[in-house]
């Protein structure tokens, strides 16, 4: 399969690529095409990438390629990761940001829709994931909206994490967790609807508003603080999950969470690029179905969508869809 990673050399990227390329994401039976785009002055670094790759001598791995221009990189790409973007610079506002990212995602949407595969799958990593995602679909009017997706599952896999170490179970027994809206401060991780070996979760509402909601939330920001750069490693574990989810499907009738163009579920307007709960079936995304949502619950996935809906408005008058 051919696969385009965007900010390739960056930290995530490096994370990344060996993980591809040793047949964690498509197994070990499919071969890998790799595809590297960088700014051109990350060009030279890729190569170099390139070379380490090269050097691992992965029997899953064809060629690896590397690219400065957009066009050629997405050309035949059967899975796209969107990883590189333009991060908020000091004293920048939520405009600059969004319309700095609006000169790299629309250009790529565009380059998907003239050169990538039609059933492209496409997961953009790169922040604000969720609005990116929907800049760079609204350009590849030719692709369905639904191939275009953006990451929630390391917050997904965080929240799994932590309720895990705090019922003392493995993480194999937590089933049902679900994030919501955002991929930013204001995303819900609902575990409302959670099992713990197979039996529904009584939860500490204390624990869980006080304590288990912000943790997630700010998990980056502890991991910066800590290791003094951010989470690149758990970050390209998620993408590598969430695009062999939607290659292989969930296991078991398992759940997990992605961000999608939404249906109008949950009352969550229809467009908007909002996490849900899902389940990867013949090789599609499908928002699960016919949840409860409790008053609690409809707060913070409403504040988190609202959230959504007003950069969807700012990245409207940018022009920019
Ligand atoms: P990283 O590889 O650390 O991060 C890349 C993007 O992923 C950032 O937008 C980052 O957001 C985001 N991200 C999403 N989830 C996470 C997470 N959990 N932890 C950390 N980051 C997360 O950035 P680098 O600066 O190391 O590398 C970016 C590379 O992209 C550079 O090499 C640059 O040249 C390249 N680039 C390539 C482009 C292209 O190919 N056209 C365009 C723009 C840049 P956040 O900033 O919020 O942490």
């Amino acid at each position: 399969m051919r696969v385009t990673v965007t900010g390739a050399a960056g930290q995530i990227g490096y994370a990344l690529l060996f993980r591809i390329a040793s047949g964690a994401m498509l197994g070990a039976d499919t071969r890998v095409d790799l595809r590297l785009l960088e700014l051109p002055a990350a060009a030279r670094a890729a190569e170099g990438i390139a070379m380490e790759l090269q050097d691992c001598a992965f029997p899953t791995l064809g060629t690896v390629d590397v690219f400065d221009d957009a066009v050629p990189a997405f050309d035949g790409a059967e899975i796209a990761l969107l990883v590189g973007s333009r991060p908020r610079g000091p004293g920048m506002e939520r405009r600059d940001l969004l319309e700095a990212n609006g000169g790299i995602f629309a250009p790529q949407g565009r380059a998907l829709n003239a050169g990538a595969a039609a059933d492209v799958r496409v997961l953009v990593v790169g922040n604000p994931a969720n609005t990116n995602a929907l800049i760079a679909a609204a350009h590849a009017p030719d692709i369905p909206a639904e191939r275009f997706t953006a990451m929630t599952r390391l917050d997904h896999n965080r929240a799994v994490a932590q309720l895990a170490a705090h019922e003392s179970v493995p993480v194999h027994q937590v089933s049902g967790v679900a994030i919501w809206g955002n991929h930013s401060a204001t995303q819900y991780p609902d575990l409302t609807h959670t099992r713990v070996d197979g039996r529904p979760l009584g939860l500490d509402r204390g624990w869980y508003a006080d304590e288990f909601i912000p943790t997630v939330a700010k998990r980056g920001a502890a991991i910066i603080e800590a290791r003094g750069s951010s989470s690149a490693a758990s970050a390209a574990s998620a993408a590598i999950d969430h695009v062999r989810d939607w290659v292989a499907g969930t296991p078991g009738g398992e759940w997990t969470s992605a961000a999608l163009p939404s249906d109008g579920s949950y009352g969550v307007p229809e467009g908007v690029v909002s996490s849900f709960p899902v389940r990867s079936v013949a090789g599609e995304w499908r928002i699960v179905p016919g949840l409860e949502i409790d008053a609690f619950s409809r707060e913070r996935i409403d504040a988190s969508v609202a959230e959504l809906v007003e950069e969807r408005n700012a990245v409207r008058e940018l022009g920019l869809l």
